[in-house]
């Protein structure tokens, strides 16, 4: 095969449990993912050398998104060659649908849709299994770009399950011009919890039970995120939207992981359009609909 195209989801905590820091500074986390229909393409060329382009589709900016060895693309890729021990390189083109540094692992899905195109393009033929330990190296978001779906996610989020779900949700999904860094966001949440005692992180089985029985208002009332005072505390204008969104009919309004995407669950297409249109002047506000299949060939 010549050329392959693989499409990856952005990713969503529908609940983020953190755990108390480790001396390693490795923070538990048990968190709820659930893959929506904003997606990254990834097209694999057969070449002799990697080389690396980058374009954004609705709206998506993607000028923060670097094109070096560092892109967690060409990573993806030369591990798999190295792994599979296979003298082969690709040119790589990412279509970029998911907002960049929002969140939403975004470069984590380019990886996830890197180990399969190149998979594909040189018929290494690896499962899913082998892919996931090899996406697990590139970073804690990566093995569930995989699988999509709704899934679980211990440890740094890479020990995935998935989870029963019968429903199909509709999100409004607000983006900013700034980020929140990820680290910064943990380091809030341990001036927080400085000096107490931090619970083992758990998934509640409330959303688990909600997943299972399809059930929106199930969802909405246990969606959750212990990092988000942290956030807040970094960025309070985050509150503002979150407030307009609950008045604005959404049935619930969260940070999504360590922010600033801001989550608004909704019913309905029509709904959502509603919610959107009143969000509309702090950033930019995307419909999505979850949960959607992991990285899958086009
Ligand atoms: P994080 O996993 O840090 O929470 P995120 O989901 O917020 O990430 P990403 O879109 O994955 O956001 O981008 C985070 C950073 O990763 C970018 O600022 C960029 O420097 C770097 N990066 C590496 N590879 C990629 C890629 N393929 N696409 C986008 N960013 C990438």
């Amino acid at each position: 095969m010549a050329e392959v195209t693989v499409q990856a989801p952005a990713k969503i905590n529908l609940h983020l449990g953190v755990g108390g820091v480790r001396p390693d500074g490795f923070h538990p986390l048990a968190t709820a993912y659930q893959a929506i229909s904003l997606s990254s393409r990834v097209t694999a060329r057969d070449a002799s050398t990697w080389s690396l382009t980058c374009t954004g589709r609705d709206g998506v900016d993607v000028a923060g998104v670097p094109l070096d060895d560092s892109n967690l693309a060409l990573r993806a890729g030369r591990l798999l060659a190295t792994h599979a021990g296979v003298d082969r390189a690709a040119a790589l083109h990412l279509d970029k649908g998911i907002p960049v540094a929002g969140g939403l692992a975004g470069g984590s899905a380019d990886a996830a849709a890197t180990l399969v195109a190149c998979n594909e393009l040189w018929d290494l033929k690896l499962s899913r299994e082998t892919l996931a330990e090899l996406a697990a190296e590139l970073g804690s978001d990566v093995p569930f770009g995989l699988y999509g779906g709704s899934a679980s996610g211990h440890g740094r989020g890479e020990e995935v399950e998935p989870l029963t779900d019968a429903g199909r949700y509709q999100w409004v999904v607000l983006t900013f011009d700034f980020g929140v860094s990820t680290p910064a966001a943990y380091a809030e949440f341990d001036v927080l919890h400085a000096g107490s005692e931090v619970p083992e992180p758990e998934i509640p089985p409330a959303l688990i039970k909600a997943l299972a029985d399809g059930s929106v208002d199930g969802l909405a009332a246990a969606l959750g995120n212990d990092l988000q005072p942290a956030t807040l505390r970094l960025r309070p204008d985050l509150a503002v939207p979150l407030t307009a969104g609950r008045e604005a009919s959404a049935l619930a309004a969260l940070v999504s992981g360590s922010g600033p995407t801001c989550l608004f669950l909704v019913r309905d297409a029509e709904h959502g359009a509603q919610v959107a249109a009143a969000l509309a002047d702090f950033g930019h506000a995307r419909l999505a609909s979850g949960p959607v299949p992991g990285a899958e060939v086009l």
